[in-house]
């Protein structure tokens, strides 16, 4: 039977300061010693990170700051002042990381300040869950991530 789109959900966590490697390394040590990873496949206890489990995990290293959002169906980008659509100066700014001048307000935001619907994270580093059973960590789980890796977004993704 094929799957639904829906059950294509891919979760992205996307930690605030990028972790070296050896603390990627030691974070995903924690995991397989706790018994929710084996590898880059889930471990036994693989559902007490998140509900239903997951297919795999990856490390994505884009090796520049990228925006981790949903592939699907697109964001709306606003400006933090005067809420104008920019979509378009987001898209270009976003190549160089440059500052984006609104048309509406003539102000310049910073990206990370825009008001993205749904929300996005820039990160040079994220560890994808892919085919979670759910669209967020159980509370145990995001605590234990946040021990090894330091802070981080949750950023999911389906398609
Ligand atoms: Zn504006």
């Amino acid at each position: 039977m094929p799957q639904r789109p829906t059950h294509r959900l891919n979760l992205y966590l996307v930690p605030e300061q990028e972790p070296s490697e050896l603390r990627l390394k030691e974070g995903l040590s924690r995991l397989e010693a706790w018994g929710v990873l084996d590898g880059a496949r889930p471990g036994p206890r693989a559902e007490e990170l998140v509900a239903g489990g997951f297919a795999m995990l990856r490390v994505d290293r884009p090796g520049r700051t990228i925006v981790y959002g949903n592939r699907q169906g697109g964001y709306r980008v606003r400006c933090p002042g005067c809420e104008h659509n920019l979509v378009p100066e987001f898209n270009r700014a976003l190549a160089t990381l440059s500052l984006v001048s609104c048309p509406g307000c003539a102000k310049a935001h910073r990206l990370r300040d825009l008001h993205f619907a749904p929300p996005v994270a820039f990160g040079r580093c994220a560890l994808e869950l892919r085919r979670v059973g759910a669209p967020e960590l159980r509370p145990a789980g995001a605590a234990l991530l946040r021990e090894a890796l330091g802070d981080f977004a949750t950023i999911g993704s389906r398609g």
